[in-house]
């Protein structure tokens, strides 16, 4: 070991001496002055399909470049086809943002360079991971009983814990695979997102292993209808295995009535999965909470911080009552990784994955700054500003809101008089091309009951009213010109 304070002299990170620290400075600066400046690009990409690549050469340098010449194609080349999730009218899909602290910790995460694959890997990355995610827990509100790992994606997250399901609730899978096991059944609402069907299907049940359950009013699952979906599978052979619930569905933030679903979970036996991507944190306010009602009965739970708590892409929270579930879909543990410490995490038997970065100290970071306090307070100003808007539209002749807006969603059309079907479809896209070709705002579309309508996502860590209400307005010129 080297005494405190002695400087090794060998140029840092491969750079010749002052490289890293000259580039370093200047690149701090670029994004200090991009986040002031966002509002003065284009929030959605002007680029056309290969424009970007076509812009580049289609093999490596085989000499090394200057820092000079990257950082001008990065400038001239790259951020032209960026499209700014950034930037404060950006209301699409669900308008996310990172924010100072978070890329601040992922500018340390990245020099840190460590894989926190087992405890030993690197015991700072693990036990972050376990404290952070605790007070994430806090939080929301969530009961100590609950594990916290960060995944990448709450896609990734949601299909470990149907995998932990299908381990708990399919034992004849175990040691013969699929092959000789009964087939088996997972419920989610018609208005689950296409996650939980993609990691059905990975996990080898098919595309009859999801059996989408009916909904009632608000576009929330229907207990009545799960509770029968349920009963005629028994009888017609199929092995029901696990619930997967949703707070905040994609297309309209619909919360399925999770205590019911819950308690039918509980007596036939089923794993509870809820899937809280976007919603999940809300849950830490308390005029949002009972939305959440039943959500600690769940044996997973998923909520993503990259959504809707300001920490740079990626982290999404994968919570388990039992992680020995996990362990037991996912602990394999070769020789080479074998370490003699006892009570300590192993992060890589929490899931597929066996290196992990260390995104933990993004979210810490997060948490520090804003406290939960401050985050409490961003959260209901994205809520109030949603409810605003959902003023504004209800007042409007010719618009039209679909309710309720629970979060920070709303979903909106234009509705004039005597126009139905595809022909009011066609004139919500257009009037939704128009506003995002402009540059100045993005929004992006769903589908309800097989008509179209449009998503208005706040979210975003720099949006204020004015942006909100300047979006609207364009939206309302954009219904005049396209008539
Ligand atoms: C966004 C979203 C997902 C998928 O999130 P990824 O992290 O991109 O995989 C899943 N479920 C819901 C309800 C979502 O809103």
């Amino acid at each position: 070991m080297l005494a405190p304070g002695h400087r090794v002299t060998r140029a840092p990170g491969g750079m010749a001496p002052g490289e890293f620290r000259e580039w370093g400075h200047r690149f701090v600066d670029w994004v200090g002055d991009y986040l002031e400046e966002i509002e003065a690009y284009p929030v959605v990409a002007g680029s056309r399909p290969g424009e970007v690549r076509d812009a580049l050469p289609a093999e490596a340098p085989l000499a090394g470049e200057p820092f000079d010449a990257l950082f001008e194609d990065f400038r001239s080349v790259i951020v032209p086809g960026v499209t700014h999730w950034n930037h404060p009218a950006f209301f699409g899909y669900f308008a996310v943002s990172g924010s100072g602290p978070g890329i601040l910790g992922e500018l340390l995460a990245a020099a840190l360079n460590v894989n926190a694959m087992v405890w030993k890997s690197s015991p700072a990355a693990t036990e972050l991971e376990e404290v952070t995610l605790g007070w994430l827990r806090g939080f929301v509100g969530l009961p100590p009983a609950f594990t916290g790992t960060i995944n990448d994606t709450a896609s990734t997250s949601t299909f470990l814990a149907l995998a932990a399901a299908r381990e708990r609730q399919l034992p004849e899978a175990r040691e013969d695979g699929m092959a000789g096991a009964p087939p088996g059944r997972v419920y989610t609402s018609r208005e689950a997102h296409s996650s939980v069907l993609k990691a059905v299907h990975a996990l080898g049940f098919g595309r009859r292993g999801v059996r989408a359950v009916a909904t009632g009013p608000d576009r929330a699952m229907d207990p009545a209808a799960l509770t029968d979906a349920i009963n005629h599978d028994v009888t017609s052979g199929f092995r029901p295995l696990a619930v997967v619930a949703t707070i905040g569905t994609t297309s309209t933030t619909a919360v399925d009535p999770v205590g019911a679903i819950a308690g039918i979970a509980r007596s036939r036996k089923l794993w509870l999965h809820i899937d809280a991507a976007y919603a999940g944190v809300a849950a830490a306010l308390p005029d949002k909470r009972h939305h959440f009602a039943g959500w600690e009965r769940a044996d997973s739970i998923v909520l993503n911080p990259h959504k809707w708590l300001f920490t740079p892409v990626d982290c999404s929270v994968l919570y388990v009552r039992d992680p020995a579930q996990l362990r037991a879909a996912f602990s394999l543990v070769p020789a080479y990784l074998e370490t003699p410490e006892t009570g300590v995490t192993h992060l890589m038997d929490h899931g597929l994955a066996l290196g992990r970065r260390f995104r933990a100290l993004k979210l810490w970071f997060v948490m520090r700054y804003f406290g939960q306090e401050g985050l409490r307070t961003i959260l209901a100003a994205h809520i109030e500003l949603a409810r605003r808007l959902a003023g504004l539209v209800d007042a409007a002749r010719g618009w039209e809101r679909c309710k309720p807006s629970t979060f920070s969603l709303v979903v909106l059309r234009r509705s004039p008089a005597g126009v139905r079907g595809p022909e009011r479809d066609a004139l919500n896209t257009a009037i939704m091309e128009r506003v995002n070709a402009s540059g100045a705002a993005f929004l992006s579309p769903t589908e309800i009951d097989g008509e179209t309508w449009l998503r208005f996502a706040i979210g975003n860590i720099h949006t204020t009213a004015r942006h909100v209400d300047a979006t609207w307005e364009a939206l309302r010129e954009a219904a005049d010109e396209v008539g």
